[in-house]
């Protein structure tokens, strides 16, 4: 499970995406409070790095890119996710994957952007600034 947290910019943003084993692969549920109102879709992906340390340029920078298993283009990467809905700040999401189980989820960081995803840009689907990070622990 990872316990979400707002970047500087987006400090009120909250939430917990939880992971759990499933025919062979990952339900990834996520329950998120207080996302912008800018728009309501929201890019969410699993990232490579461990840690949501941020420089001063960059924020959540250490998480680093989309999460894969073997290279892929993105929206292939083991990480990349569908698109979180936002209703008034609040979405809830839910959705099955067999690119990988919880246990190998373990160690990365959940992020969401503050754009949605096009899945079509390389790498990382023009998604936009990342608001809110969190470390998947077991
Ligand atoms: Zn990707």
């Amino acid at each position: 499970m990872a316990m979400m947290h707002g970047s500087p910019q987006h400090p009120e943003i909250h939430g917990t995406v939880s992971f759990y084993r499933a025919c062979g692969g990952s339900l990834v549920v996520a329950e998120l409070y207080q996302l912008p109102s800018a728009h309501d879709i929201f890019a969410m992906h699993i990232h490579s790095g461990a840690s949501c340390t941020e420089t001063a340029q960059d924020a959540f920078a250490d998480a680093g890119g989309h999460w894969e298993l073997q290279p892929a283009e993105h929206p292939q990467h083991t990480g990349d996710l569908p698109a979180l809905l936002s209703n008034d700040g609040y979405a809830w999401f839910a959705v099955y994957t067999n690119r990988f189980s919880p246990a190998q989820a373990v160690g990365k960081t959940v992020i969401i952007h503050a754009d949605p995803d096009d899945y079509r840009t390389q790498p990382a689907g023009n998604a936009g600034a990342r608001i809110a990070c969190g470390t998947i622990l077991a």
